[in-house]
């Protein structure tokens, strides 16, 4: 083919860049830059790749952290509110003492 069309390879060894016949991607040649025999990997989807990996995993950081911080809101809610349950609970235990020893 004549008019092969040429995507952006990155060599598995030494990471340099060059230009590679698209039919050529996966396939062992020699490295323009360091000599070595390397399969041609394709250069954007590598980069895109590891890039969009890095921006999922602090997306998963970022709502875990969120997730903790909204735990951690309703705990202090549950807590605040159980104090208050607690605070109001021993004139209600003191009645309850009282009609029991009524009977
Ligand atoms: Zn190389």
């Amino acid at each position: 083919m004549a008019t092969a069309k040429t995507v952006p390879g990155r060599c598995e060894h030494c990471g340099a860049m060059f230009e590679v016949p698209a039919e050529t991607i996966g396939l062992e040649t020699q490295c323009p830059h360091c000599r070595r025999q390397t399969e041609v990997l394709l250069a954007v989807g590598v980069v895109d790749g590891a890039a969009s990996r890095k921006a999922m995993i602090w997306a998963v950081v970022g709502v875990l952290v969120l997730a903790a911080l909204l735990a951690a809101g309703f705990f202090a809610l549950h807590m605040a509110r159980r104090l208050k349950e607690k605070r109001s609970m021993p004139r209600q235990g003191v009645e309850l003492r009282w009609i029991r020893s009524q009977g």
